[in-house]
């Protein structure tokens, strides 16, 4: 009797501890920007205090490419990729699901499991329907004008910050090697009811996203913000895991880094939170080297 119960107290100690360590709870601060009686009508920063449950929350990894038609922004990727794979691979440890989408490349992991892995996943209807609107060979979710103003920036340019013009072409083939894909557990899609499918199959209510470009394909790509807060998801934007397509030659005649905070609180005013990498690392969130603020 005494042995089946050490036995049985055992089992559930490995159970709970197993449990626990797949999937713990993380708790952050995300900010967002709001209206209050006393802001005379200006927006502030608030900070509210999250937990989400690890093994109920998916990263999303938007358009961290090998290339792009921009050398500064490619530059920026490279830049910023190591850092993100670091904090990929703190969220996978904890539990959460990662979901790399490099648009528009996925045919580059045609057959490898994680590509399979989006591709089998059970058909899942979502609450409301999924995007239809097509931009960049993509579905796409427009700006909502019921919901968003413009956005803060100019970016009709393409938003290139280079000294010199280059041709907009598609330079990416795949997603930039610096950050790893997890054959046994993660997923490669770049499509909105793929990832549906991904979120239902897996449970997962949360959604982090991070990548590039804020302005453009993490808001508004089939896996981007808008979408995921469309569908009813808890979402969060990983403010310091992501760049724009911003041109200080034009309005608002900022710096790049200002014009990408910009679009940060824009997100935060009308979309969803945001949180630095901070949440996952416990390290300080992560700055461009050509960032000269303070
Ligand atoms: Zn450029």
């Amino acid at each position: 009797m005494q042995n089946t119960r050490l036995a049985l107290a055992t089992c559930f100690g490995f159970f709970v501890a197993a449990t626990m360590a797949y999937s713990a709870p993380i708790t952050f601060k995300a900010r967002s920007q709001a209206l209050s009686a006393t802001s005379g009508g200006k927006y502030q920063s608030v900070e509210s205090e999250v937990t989400w449950e690890a093994g109920k929350t998916a990263v999303i990894v938007v358009d961290m490419w090998d290339d792009h038609w921009c050398p500064n922004a490619a530059k920026r990727v490279v830049e910023m990729a190591k850092p993100m794979n670091a904090v990929i691979k703190q969220a996978r440890e904890k539990g959460m699901l990662i979901i790399h989408a490099p648009s528009s490349t996925v045919d580059f992991y045609k057959g490898t499991p994680a590509r399979k892995r989006a591709q089998n996943a059970p058909g899942a209807k979502p609450p409301k329907p999924l995007s239809k609107d097509v931009r960049w060979g993509t579905n796409w979710c427009w700006p909502d004008k019921f919901r968003e103003t413009e956005l803060p920036i100019d970016d009709t340019d393409m938003g290139c910050d280079c000294e010199e013009e280059y041709p907009i072409r598609e330079a990416w083939t795949r997603q930039i090697d610096l950050i790893e894909i997890d054959d046994e557990r993660d997923a490669i899609t770049d499509n909105g009811q793929e990832t549906y499918n991904l979120l239902a199959q897996h449970g997962i209510e949360n959604v982090i996203l991070m990548g590039v470009h804020l302005n453009m394909c993490v808001l508004g790509r089939p896996v981007g913000i808008r979408q995921m807060v469309n569908i009813g998801k808890n979402v969060v934007l990983m403010r310091d895991m992501t760049d724009t397509m911003y041109n200080p030659k034009k309005r608002p005649f900022v710096s790049h880094f200002e014009g990408t905070d910009l679009v940060v609180k824009h997100v935060e005013k009308f979309w969803c939170p945001s949180i630095t990498s901070t949440a996952i690392s416990g390290k300080a969130p992560f700055r461009f080297k050509n960032d000269p603020r303070k």
